[in-house]
């Protein structure tokens, strides 16, 4: 059996994510605002989940927060991810308060921890910057 290529997915950009992409290949993490009501989000709603207005902007996130939830995958979903296992796939409470899913990376697994305090950084998969987090050490 002959081994193919097999990359890692990414996401498709639209209308809705095209902006929080933008941000990542400058190295921000941005977060949806509604400028009505000052509501935070995670991407992509094209509506307020706050007061329904559908006139939503972005803002730059500090780009830390802390592990509210994680697992850590033994069994990769996928060939591409194959060589990667275990990793820590996490959802992670932003400092302002929104919760996303990503990854914890350059850190052991079986050291990973709720609460314990993360930052961003962009991992490059193809013409997209993903956003991936690690543990702030000390
Ligand atoms: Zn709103």
């Amino acid at each position: 059996m002959t081994s193919t290529f097999n990359p890692k997915p990414v996401p498709v950009v639209h209308s809705m994510n095209e902006a929080f992409f933008e941000g990542s290949a400058k190295g921000e993490l941005r977060v949806g605002h509604c400028p009505k009501c000052d509501a935070l989000f995670r991407f992509a709603y094209y509506l307020c989940p706050e007061c329904w207005s559908q006139d939503l902007s972005w803002k730059k996130a500090k780009g830390t927060g802390r592990i509210s939830h994680f697992t850590i995958i033994h069994q990769a979903p996928w060939e591409a991810f194959e060589a990667d296992a275990p990793y820590t796939l996490a959802l992670i409470e932003l400092d302002e308060g929104v919760r996303m899913m990503s990854n914890i990376i350059n850190f052991p697994p079986e050291k990973v921890k709720i609460g314990l305090p993360v930052k961003v950084v962009f991992e490059q998969r193809g013409d997209i910057a993903l956003p991936m987090f690690e543990v702030i050490e000390g």
